[in-house]
């Protein structure tokens, strides 16, 4: 007993940690409780009736007494067995202890009463004394292999230091338990580096040196708080510190952590200094799932990595989840772009009497399931990324690809619509882009149009300019796209060579509930009458909304009333119908 306290004094709180990982559930004392009770009742019950000579009257038979006491001998035995078998040493040494003391008194029994017939007890006794040893001793042996197997699963074999599994277990159990922790998530800065120009052996080493550094603040208790140091996977390790009062003494651990890295590593006969991003989540303020904690200190480990300042540490915060869930709508855009999975649908426009003006090309984008993603998410992300003009070219290749063999084949005279983001339209090649979209589609500049948002005009206008007029000079019309959503200056009309102005469909939308809404269109559209643009109403879906467009004078009309967007063959069906006589 006392070399096992001895022991436990000596073990790092580290290795207290693994060891209650490794350690067998055992049944609860209450049951180990009601094992006993019963055991004693059984043999009690044993001893009354093993020498009664009475009978009594069973299913209709005399049966003597004693016949029970066989019954209740097999129930103790079982709860002696279940003893040792579900409550480990406690068990065993009660099943040991209640068997010794009963031997004696079963002798003791064959001795006053001068016969036998407690005899088979007697050896039964002894027989289930082996058989309790022996189980105990089996268990013992399960138990060594079982913690070994435990200890290898939960070993890095590399840093000596738990692993992701030991680090997993530790916070699940701690959730159930409702104990507060904070979990951190680290990753070594520009270890490829280290990789790429010191070889896989040098990096390996430098991992050790760094976990064994790690690894004597954790084990020396030097933080103040109960830290638990694993390594997950390459260059990231994770710590679980527990035990702390605030938030400001997270932060004071995990700054020890920061500051064992600043003396330099002395790798053979190298020399270099490695520092490290620490990202932490809190449960339960920042999650309450291990999923949420670990996806959370990583979004924060991966931002303070992303802004590359001299602070090295930070606090999850769920503004960042929007970060790192526009990461992974990048990487979907990259792999549809990768993996042709953008295409596009074409909305008709039609003038006031219904007759096809042209469309409006759509971007539309599967991810790796084959499930449509909607361009309100994908654009921003493909802006951000700085993949837009890759995804608005494929967008513009296919569609005027198939715009151009349609109006060679009937000869209609319409026109499509492209939408540019202000990021692509400032790019030095978009003109050559434009020119080679209509040439490949073997169109004239007058079947294309352009749509732009007003904030062109707020970003670079000069620049922004220069550029549409090169595109009017080609024939190519300019739209501008959701009028009224930005600065809705009437003034940029006269400053932009464009001569449509697409209204946006919010306007649309209250048109027809308030007549004051219906007198601001009304107005808009005189207007840009008077400055020789054409007007488009966006999103028309009902009769009343077309009913008041026409009567205040909208030129044409874009929404789910007159079409949705279309596929390329409903399209090209659509076009033979509205010119049958080309
Ligand atoms: P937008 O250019 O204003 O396009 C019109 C949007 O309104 C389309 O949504 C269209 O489906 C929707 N719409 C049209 N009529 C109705 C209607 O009656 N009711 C309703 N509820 N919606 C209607 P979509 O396809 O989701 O596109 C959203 C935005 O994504 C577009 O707005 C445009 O800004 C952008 N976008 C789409 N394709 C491209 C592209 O190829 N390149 C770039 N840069 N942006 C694109
Ligand atoms: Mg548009
Ligand atoms: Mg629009």
């Amino acid at each position: 007993m006392n070399r096992n306290r001895e022991n436990n004094v000596k073990k790092t709180i580290m290795e207290q940690t693994l060891d209650r990982l490794g350690k067998r559930e055992e049944a609860p004392v209450i049951v180990f409780l009601l094992l006993l009770l019963l055991y004693v009742i059984s043999a009690l019950t044993v001893s009354l009736t093993a020498g009664s000579q009475r009978v009594v009257v069973f299913g209709g038979n005399p049966v003597s007494i004693y016949t029970f006491a066989g019954v209740f001998a097999s129930v103790s035995n079982l709860c002696i067995v279940l003893m040792v078998v579900f409550c480990g040493t406690r068990g065993f040494i009660a099943s040991v202890a209640v068997l010794l003391v009963q031997c004696p008194m079963i002798l003791a029994g064959i001795i006053a009463r001068g016969n036998l017939t407690s005899m088979p007890g007697l050896f039964g006794n002894l027989l289930t004394l082996i058989v309790v040893c022996f189980i105990h001793v089996n268990n013992r042996k399960l138990d060594d292999s079982r913690q070994k197997l435990r200890e290898q699963a939960s070993t890095d074999v590399l840093t000596g230091l738990p692993n992701g599994f030991a680090s997993t277990e530790l916070i699940n159990g701690l959730i159930r338990e409702n104990i507060p922790f904070a979990a951190v998530t680290i990753d070594i800065n520009n270890f490829k580096s280290i990789n790429d120009l010191m070889g896989f052996d040098m990096g390996n080493k430098a991992l050790v040196e760094i976990a064994s550094r790690w690894r004597s603040i954790a084990d020396g208790g030097l933080s103040g708080t109960n830290d638990f140091i694993t390594r997950i996977n390459g260059d990231e390790f994770s710590l679980i510190v527990r035990d702390y009062s605030s938030e400001e003494e997270v932060v004071k651990t995990i700054r020890l952590y920061e500051q064992a890295l600043e003396e330099k590593l002395c790798i053979e006969r190298y020399e270099f200094v490695a520092n490290a991003s620490f990202g932490y989540a809190l449960f339960p303020e920042d999650g309450q799932t291990k999923d949420a904690l670990i996806t959370n200190s990583v979004a924060a480990m991966r931002e303070i990595k992303r802004i590359n300042s001299s602070e090295h540490i930070l606090h999850f915060s769920f503004n960042l989840l929007k970060t790192h869930e526009q990461l992974i709508m990048e990487n979907k855009v990259r792999d549809a772009l990768d993996h042709d999975r953008i295409g596009f649908r074409l909305q008709p426009q039609f003038d006031i009497s219904h007759r096809l003006r042209g469309f409006e090309a759509l971007a539309r984008m599967k991810d790796e399931n084959g499930d449509s993603i909607s361009p309100v998410e994908f654009i921003p992300a493909a802006e951000k990324a700085g993949l837009i003009d890759s995804l608005d070219l494929t967008v513009y290749r296919k569609a005027s690809a198939f715009f151009g063999e349609i109006i060679k084949r009937t000869g209609a005279d319409i026109v499509l619509c492209i939408n540019a983001s202000v990021k692509h339209l400032m790019k030095s090649d978009f003109i050559d882009e434009i020119r080679e979209i209509l040439t490949a589609g073997g169109m004239s500049g007058e079947h294309l149009e352009v749509e732009i948002t007003e904030s062109i005009m707020i970003e670079s206008a000069e620049k922004a300019i220069d550029c549409l007029k090169k595109l009017t000079d080609m024939g190519v019309r300019i739209a501008i796209d959701d009028f009224g959503t930005g600065y809705s200056s009437l003034s940029y009309l006269n400053i932009f060579p464009s001569e449509i102005l697409k209204i946006d469909k919010s306007f649309i939308d209250k048109i027809n509930e308030e007549e004051s809404e219906a007198k601001y269109v009304e107005a808009i559209i005189s207007l840009a009458h008077v400055l020789d643009y054409r007007v488009i109403a966006e999103g028309v879906e009902e009769q009343e909304q077309l009913d008041i467009l026409r009567r205040i004078g909208c030129d044409y009309i874009q929404g789910f009333f007159w079409g949705r967007p279309l596929s390329a063959e409903d399209a090209g069906a659509l076009v033979t119908e509205s010119f049958p006589s080309s």
